[in-house]
Order: structure tokens, then C-alpha cells, then sequence
């Protein structure tokens, strides 16, 4: 496994395995893996001839006042992770060399990336298009894979795919969660252990919610409703952003009935903490 810093320097790897014929799948993620990030690059090693993992923080997606700075960070375990992982390159990339001084050019999925996270987090998903066009652009990959954990994120990636072009294939994996139903996420290492404990609402809530429709009650506010309950009881110490069901193309609010292949997104905060869990609905 070779581990890569500069896009020119990847850009030659892979015009050689392009040359070969070989596939390739790409993994964008910000490094601190857990088992959610793993699964994404086992499914990319079964459908690949080759796997590149990039692993980045990316400054254009945090806001002012978010957590670029605390975010967690352990490049040497990543490292050995994705060895074993059977990843062929890690693209890792500095800040500064990966813009460039003169970066002045952005990508923007105009409505989707407004709304839900959006809304409190202006200009994120602007911050992740970007780099997502970048790396799709750098790596010309066959297949990218992301969570369903995100799953705005890869509504909004869909989109700008759609739009430009983009000659790929998106997989989208399902939410790997820790025993205790909560969905894996690098920033769960932010969590106290009290919170930690609390942040299990969320997976309950959802659960609760799709067995309310999985009962037979269609009726969108109310899944919500039973829903936030869960949070509500069970999560006091934090903010909840959204409890909402929406389509899954748009994320435009279902008006009356909930029908099978909606989703019910929450997302809660602890401290500054933000956390997200999501289900789609079916019987
Ligand atoms: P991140 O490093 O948080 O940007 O995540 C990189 C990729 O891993 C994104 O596509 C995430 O949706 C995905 N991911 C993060 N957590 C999970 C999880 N618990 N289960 C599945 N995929 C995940």
C-alpha cells in the first residue's frame, strides 16, 4: 500500500492502472476510521480492481466557529488500518498544497444544500462538493462509496453528479452502529461518557419511528412526533435540529403520508457536538 500526498504524484499511479485496464474505487473520508469507514472499503475491494482511500480534513467545510481544530485525528492508525483493510493508496493530502494559494473556484448544489444541515451549517456542503469534485476529478474513479450515515451528503453528491456529469457510479452503504444501536462516527471520540450514553436516543428514535409506520400509522407527523418523544425522554441534554420525514431524492418535507422509501432524519447536538441518524422507511 503506498500512501500519496500530491495529486500529480496520484494522477500518474493511476494513469498507469488506467493503462492496464484496471477499475478503481475511491472512499472519500476524513480519517479517525472506524468500522463504517472499513465497510465502505470492503465493498469498494470487492467491486474494484483497485482502492484508493483519501483521507482529509477539509478546512472549506467547517465553519468559523465549528470544529476543524478538535477534530479527531490519527493518521498512523488510519494507516494501518487500511493495510489490512487491502487498500492499495491512501491520498492524503496537506491543506495548503491541495488548494493552492489562488483557489478562488467552488462547486454548489444550490437547494439541497440549503435546507436540514444545511440551514445550520451554511456553506458545508458547498465546502464538500468541492472537495468532492476535486477528488472525483483527480482519482476519475469508477465507483465512490459513501454512508448512509450522511445522508444529505450523498443527496447532495447525487446532484452534482447528475449535473456535471461526473462519469461514476455512487454507492451509498448502510449505517454501521456500535452495539448499542449508535451510529459510528469519528466524532463520537468528542462525546463525555454520559453523552455518549444519551446519543443512543437517536438510533432509538429512528427505530421507533419506522416501527410507528411499520404499525400502520402513515401519517408523517406523527412518525416525527414519536420520534422526538424518544429523543426527548431519553436525551435530555441535547438540542434537537430536526426530526423530519422527507423524500428521499429531494429531502423536501413529506406534507401527509409517509410512504416506503422516505426517510426519517434526525439530527441532535450535544455541546457543539453535532450528531445525525437516519432510516428509511419500510414495512
Ligand atoms: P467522514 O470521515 O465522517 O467524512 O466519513 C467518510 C465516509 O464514511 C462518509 O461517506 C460517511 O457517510 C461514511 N461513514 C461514516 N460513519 C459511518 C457509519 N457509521 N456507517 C457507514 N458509513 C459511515
Amino acid at each position: 500500500m503506498l500512501v500519496i500526498g500530491e495529486a500529480t504524484q496520484l494522477r500518474e499511479m493511476i494513469s498507469y492502472w488506467r493503462k492496464e485496464g484496471d477499475s478503481i474505487g475511491l472512499v472519500p473520508t476524513m480519517g479517525f476510521l472506524h468500522e463504517g469507514h472499513l465497510s465502505l472499503v470492503s465493498a469498494a475491494r470487492k467491486q474494484n480492481k483497485k482502492v484508493i482511500v483519501s483521507i482529509f480534513v477539509n478546512p472549506l467545510q467547517f465553519g468559523p466557529n465549528e470544529d476543524f481544530d478538535t477534530y479527531p485525528r490519527n493518521a498512523e492508525r488510519d494507516v494501518e488500518l487500511l493495510d489490512k483493510a487491502g487498500c492499495d493508496v491512501i491520498f492524503m493530502p496537506d491543506a495548503r498544497t491541495f488548494y493552492g494559494n489562488s483557489f478562488q473556484s467552488h462547486v454548489e448544489v444550490e437547494n439541497l444544500s440549503k435546507i436540514l444541515i444545511g440551514e445550520f451549517r451554511p456553506g458545508h456542503f458547498r465546502g464538500v462538493t468541492t472537495v468532492c469534485a476535486k477528488l472525483f476529478n483527480i482519482v476519475m474513479p469508477d465507483r465512490v462509496y459513501f454512508g448512509q450515515k450522511d445522508f444529505q451528503q450523498v443527496a447532495v453528491i447525487r446532484q452534482m453528479v447528475h449535473d456535471l456529469n461526473f462519469p461514476l457510479e455512487i454507492n451509498m452503504l448502510p449505517i454501521v452502529r456500535e452495539p448499542s444501536g449508535l451510529a459510528m462516527s469519528s466524532r463520537n471520540a468528542l462525546l463525555t461518557s454520559e453523552q455518549k450514553q444519551q446519543a443512543t436516543a437517536l438510533s432509538a428514535a429512528v427505530k421507533t419511528g419506522n416501527e410507528t409506520f411499520e404499525n400502520g400509522v402513515h401519517d408523517a407527523r406523527l412518525i416525527e412526533a414519536a420520534a422526538r418523544k424518544v429523543i426527548e425522554q431519553h436525551a435530555p441534554g441535547f438540542t434537537i435540529a430536526y426530526v423530519v420525514v422527507v423524500d428521499a431524492k429531494t429531502l423536501s418535507l413529506v406534507l401527509d403520508k409517509a410512504k416506503d422509501s422516505d426517510v426519517l432524519l434526525v439530527e441532535a447536538y450535544a455541546d457543539k457536538v453535532r450528531l445525525y441518524d437516519n432510516i428509511v422507511l419500510s414495512n
